[in-house]
């Protein structure tokens, strides 16, 4: 089924880019036609059977990450607002599926499940995994009544709980730890997943009591910032502990909370991540082969990250600085300055910025060494 959409929407599009006019499955924008080639390339599924994908979709306010799994399975993880639904269900539908193989429900806010009353019952759906928790609010109720309209049942999640347990492709829950709290947010159904070599860590709004109730294994490629990127969520030790080198924070334009907060930008951009934000990036969607990891923002931007093999040993993130020890300067090693480096002068370090400027080092003005 869905090979069949998707070969269809390759032609459509192959057909209308010829002509010069943009393809644009998803129909919100108006694009010149000298980028619509790049345009239809990021809307059309370009998945291979061997790749992982996961689009963190713009829904302003809100979480709803659709991945897309080897051999065409696919994850929803929580929809956004409700005015969100028709978005999400097109995005979806243009990849080319019908199907949503595992439907996480992350907590019962309606900026995560607002719209999955429409999800549930646009989809066909495989298995349903929410938290237990007190809510009992209209949304709430309408969604549990269109699961049970369709006969699906729900499978509580909460730590421990796998989802995948395959040789190359795993997924589990890592939270929540236990069977009440005191703020809804921690019932946040936090999720692990991890394909060949790269780890992906969902964090819904988990806030920091429940970063500290996690004991399992937090170490990440991608994380998917915990609520919007708010200094509730995102604790110091947290962040050094999950080590992402991407790090999504899903948020809307102008929201009243005042999310994202820049302190939280800050810390996870000081632990070796690069951050994206929905507000500003568009969609961005990570792929990997279970190697190799590359990025695209709805905005066109694209990149690639080598993920370098970690040793057994550090379960801490190590941020890697570049000495000039002529200049005695500490960059970035994105830094451009690190180019022109004489290769005799050009040393890698671990050291922390503190301990280099006791030696007499200082941060180069370029890149303030981050
Ligand atoms: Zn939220
Ligand atoms: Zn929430």
């Amino acid at each position: 089924m869905k090979k069949h959409v998707r070969i269809l929407s390759l032609l459509l599009c192959l057909l209308v880019t010829f002509l010069l006019v943009g393809c644009d499955p998803g129909g919100s924008s108006s694009v010149p036609s000298s980028q619509a080639s790049a345009v239809s390339q990021q809307t059309v599924s370009q998945q291979t059977p061997e790749q992982l994908t996961a689009h963190f979709i713009d829904v302003g306010q809100g979480d709803a990450i659709f991945v897309e799994l080897p051999d065409e399975r696919t994850m929803l993880i929580d929809s956004g607002e409700s005015e969100y639904g028709s978005k999400v269900i097109d995005y979806i539908t243009d990849l080319g599926y019908s199907r949503l193989d595992y439907l996480v429900i992350t907590h019962a806010h309606t900026d995560h499940m607002g719209s999955m009353k429409q999800v549930v019952t646009h989809f066909e759906i495989g298995q349903i995994f929410m938290p237990r928790t007190n809510a009992s609010s209209k949304t709430y109720r309408s969604m549990l009544q269109a699961i049970s309209d369709k006969g699906l049942k729900i499978t509580q999640a909460k730590a421990g709980v796998s989802v995948l347990q395959e040789e190359e492709l795993q997924a589990h829950f890592l939270s929540p730890n236990r069977d009440t709290y005191a703020e809804h947010n921690n019932y946040s159904a936090a999720l692990k997943l991890t394909y060949g070599e790269i780890r992906y860590l969902f964090m819904a709004d988990a806030e920091q009591l429940s970063e500290q109730e996690i004991t399992d294994d937090v170490s990440a490629d991608i994380v998917k910032v915990g609520h919007h990127g708010s200094d509730s969520s995102s604790g110091e030790q947290f962040v050094q502990r999950v080590g992402a080198k991407i790090a999504v924070i899903s948020v809307g334009e102008g929201n009243r909370y005042r999310h994202p907060s820049d302190k939280i930008i800050a810390r996870w951009r000081n632990s070796g991540a690069t951050v994206y934000r929905t507000d500003r990036d568009g969609t961005v969607s990570v792929s990997t082969d279970g190697a190799v990891i590359s990025l695209k923002t709805q905005n066109g931007q694209s990149s690639s990250f080598a993920i370098p093999q970690q040793s057994a040993a550090s379960s801490q993130a190590q941020t890697t600085y570049v000495l000039n020890t002529a200049n005695k300067k500490i960059h970035a090693p994105d830094c451009y300055a690190v180019s022109q480096i004489a290769a005799q002068n050009k040393q890698e370090t671990t050291q922390t910025p503190e301990a280099l400027q006791q030696q007499g080092y200082t941060v180069c003005g370029i890149c303030k060494a981050q």
